[in-house]
């Protein structure tokens, strides 16, 4: 077993749930006070510039950040990540230190809490504090009543993973890849997480004998070659303890590559540091999905943190829920997607909304996501477009839905639309090969 003291990120964060008192480094400040001295309101409809036309602004906005709320703080400790995630924003009181809450917002709390906690790291606060209540980023992460609602299609385990777990927290759903969910909690929680029901619950521990099941279960399945370390968030556990993960999984000769789903790059980026790369770089093939909704998340911190990562040869591909009201614009998506692209982080998918209980305010139609598809398809280079994909709901995984670029199929030959929704005519039909006699034999190399 570990004992308590191998959970270094964990005992910090567990100290800070626990603790009756706010951050005590955060101190009383006047909301308009803050806002009159950033003088950084962004209008909510505004799409960042590029993340170099930004910088400035932004490092201006942290640091009138950290010394109006966080005065006694030092640059070092705003940038350690420990620091960072015991201080992370968890009540409703402490909320109201940086935001003026709207009704919506306040009514939540009025009553018991959803089955989500509130949680957001002071570096995420600080990119959200001072923007206008109906900001996306805000939207993301700040709770409002519309979580109680429960439409009929939704679920609290919409994908059916718990029934698809062999082992507890180790979801077996494709016969050649598992998802193992090492811990249960995050630096920030989404309030669209598709893991509601499990996220910051403490159901699904980090123990070792928990663990060496799930290895076990691993190692005695040799036609799993790919397994994908998710949670909660991997990269809260200590350096030691992932590579403890790391090193089990590396020893078994089936097991061709790890990945690691994490939204610490866009909501705790301090974590990336270079102890913990040279670690990573030890367990290669090692691959990495990082978690961003919206272009303001690629920040200069962001930025290096996903540095530090590309250099250290982890190929980065990024995964993005299609959010009403946050990103269900071309203009916004382009623009996260070019920004990803410009962090070395590969466009890989874009999820339509998952049918989890309370989440409904967020979901867009499907249409829409598609619309989006078909505005980045030609407009953007190929690199930049993500695949649109549906969890399908009770488990079925992840089924692609494509804009329809067949206008007309005929016996000999489609007629194809183009990005700027010109017709083209392609001869031979959809089970023919053109240019080729129908008793020619094909051969496929
Ligand atoms: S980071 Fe992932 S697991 Fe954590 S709350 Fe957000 S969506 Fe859920």
């Amino acid at each position: 077993m570990f004992n308590s003291s191998d959970i270094g990120a964990i005992n910090v964060q567990l100290e800070s749930d626990n603790d009756d008192e706010p951050p005590g480094s955060a101190v009383e400040v006047p909301l308009d006070d803050y806002h009159e001295r950033s003088n950084l309101i962004i209008p909510s409809k505004r799409i960042s510039p590029l993340i170099s036309n930004t910088s400035k602004q932004l490092k201006s906005k942290s640091n009138t950040f950290r010394k109006t709320f966080y005065p006694g703080i030092t640059n070092k400790e705003w940038n350690d990540w420990h620091w960072q995630v015991k201080n992370c924003i968890t009540r409703p009181e402490h909320l109201k230190r940086f935001l003026t809450l709207t009704a919506e917002e306040d009514a939540y709390f009025a009553r018991s809490m959803s089955e989500l906690p509130l949680k957001i790291t002071p570096y995420y606060m600080s990119l959200l504090c001072g923007l206008p209540f109906d900001h996306s980023l805000r939207k993301t992460v700040v709770p409002t009543i519309h979580e109680w609602f429960k439409s009929p299609c939704e679920e609290n385990d919409p994908l059916n993973e718990d029934s698809q777990s062999p082992v507890h927290g180790l979801v077996h759903r494709y016969p050649d890849r598992v998802l193992l969910l090492v811990l249960d909690f995050c630096a920030t929680y989404c309030r669209y997480c598709t893991r509601s029901r499990v996220v910051g619950k403490g159901s699904i521990h980090p123990k070792k004998s928990r663990l060496e099941m799930a290895i076990d279960y691993i190692r005695n399945t040799p036609a799993i070659r790919d397994v994908l370390l998710s949670g909660g968030d991997p990269l809260l556990l200590s350096d030691d303890r992932l590579e403890w993960i790391l090193k089990q999984l590396r020893d078994i000769p089936h097991v061709e590559i790890i990945r690691i789903g994490t939204k610490v790059p866009s909501v705790l980026p301090q974590r990336i540091t270079p102890k913990l790369v040279r670690m990573l770089k030890k367990y290669h093939p090692l691959w990495m999905s990082l978690h961003f909704v919206h272009p303001e998340e690629c920040t200069d911190v962001s930025l290096k943190a996903c540095k530090l990562l590309a250099e250290a040869g982890i190929p980065l591909g990024s995964q993005t829920v299609l959010l009403k009201g946050v990103n269900d614009s071309v203009e916004t998506m382009k623009s996260l997607m070019h920004k990803l692209m410009q962090m070395r982080v590969r466009p890989y998918y874009l999820y339509q909304c998952d049918l989890v209980s309370g989440t409904s305010h967020f979901r867009t139609s499907v249409q829409q996501g598609m619309d989006i598809i078909r505005g980045l398809r030609g407009h953007t280079s190929g690199y930049a477009i993500p695949n649109y994909v549906i969890d399908a709901p009770g488990g079925g995984g992840k089924i692609p839905v494509m804009p329809n670029y067949i206008v007309e199929h005929e016996k000999d030959g489609l007629t194809l639309s183009n990005y700027a929704n010109k017709r083209f005519y392609y001869p031979g039909s959809l089970d023919e090969v053109p240019g080729l006699e129908p008793t020619m034999e094909v051969h496929c190399v």
